[in-house]
């Protein structure tokens, strides 16, 4: 039988070392770090996500801005927040929540973003960084998912590791992470051939395909770690993941639950993201 990785109980620690800091820098009389959300139009889902990183702020005694936006912005109104942002000295983060309107070029307003202030680590600079080794802002998903395989105490040096997805903002960047590890990393995607076959390789298998039940028991090789990161709703509007947890449970040595593992886990290290930005811009 699978252990479960709490992400929820992982994401609460996670926030409580930032809240130390946080409050650790306010005894000291230091300025509160502070994060900008943007968010533009009324996607339900971008809503609920902006109002979780918001409590989120709160909660650790990060300060927050959340600038809403109407759906019809236009990109340059867009720019010219987040080049007010960028000069703001109070401000640490802007972070802009995609998907962003048709109107808007989302590659644009990336590269925008102060990269000293780029809290999701998605600045073409700090892609390059995590690549070439740099001091740099990791994504707050990927860097999520390497606390959570380290919270298992399972040691990553010399193990197989398969990444299930290849996007910019969590397949790449995890590999990478994997790499960083001294995994043996593959990805696979929507063009593999035989995923099952690829997936029984994998001692720690992390799958971001955003298919619901993509991978079953069948294609978990025994007493691995498996770190689901889909986010699906089933027939029922149920949150689901992309692993079929009844049928991989019982197979994996871990495994997270979705709702309650990567998500999360996500928030938490946008809150140390912040800090993190806080911290260089200060040079402490
Ligand atoms: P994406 O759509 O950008 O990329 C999906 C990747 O999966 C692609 O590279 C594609 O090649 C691969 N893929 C699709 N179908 C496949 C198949 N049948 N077999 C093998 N590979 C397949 O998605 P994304 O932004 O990387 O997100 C992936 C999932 O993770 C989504 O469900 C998303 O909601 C979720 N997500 C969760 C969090 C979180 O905080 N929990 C954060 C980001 C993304």
């Amino acid at each position: 039988m699978g252990k479960i990785i709490d992400g929820k109980a992982m994401s609460t620690l996670v926030k409580d070392e930032v809240r130390a800091e946080v409050e650790a820098i306010r005894a000291a009389g230091g300025r509160i770090p502070c994060l900008c959300v943007i968010i533009v139009g009324e996607n339900p889902a971008s809503q609920v996500y902006v109002r979780n990183k918001v409590k989120a702020a709160a909660y650790t005694g990060i300060e927050s801005r959340l600038i809403e936006l109407p759906a019809d912005t236009t990109e340059e109104t867009l720019l010219g927040h987040i080049r007010a942002l960028n000069a703001d000295p109070a401000v640490d983060g802007v972070l802009v929540q995609l998907p962003l309107p048709e109107q808007i070029d989302q590659e644009k307003v990336l590269d925008a973003i102060d990269p000293a202030k780029d809290v999701d680590g998605f600045h073409p600079s700090n892609v390059a960084g995590l690549w070439i080794g740099k001091d740099c802002t990791v994504p707050c998903t990927p860097a999520g998912i390497l606390r959570l395989i380290d919270s298992t105490g399972v040691a990553l040096k010399g193990k197989q590791a398969v990444v299930v997805g290849r996007s910019n903002i969590v397949g790449k960047p995890v590999a990478k992470l994997l790499l960083d590890r001294h995994a043996t990393v593959t990805i696979a995607h929507s063009r593999t051939a035989d995923l099952g076959a690829v997936t029984r390789q994998a001692d720690v298998l992390v799958v971001a395909a955003g298919r619901a039940g993509l991978v079953t028991g069948d294609m978990v090789k025994p007493g691995a770690v498996v770190i689901d990161v889909g986010m699906n709703r089933n027939a029922d509007g149920k949150l689901c993941g992309d692993v079929d947890f009844a049928s991989a449970e019982p197979v994996a040595a871990w495994i997270t639950p979705v709702p309650g593992g990567v998500g999360p886990m996500t928030i938490a290290m946008l809150m140390q993201n912040t800090l993190r930005c806080y911290r260089r811009r200060a040079g402490r």
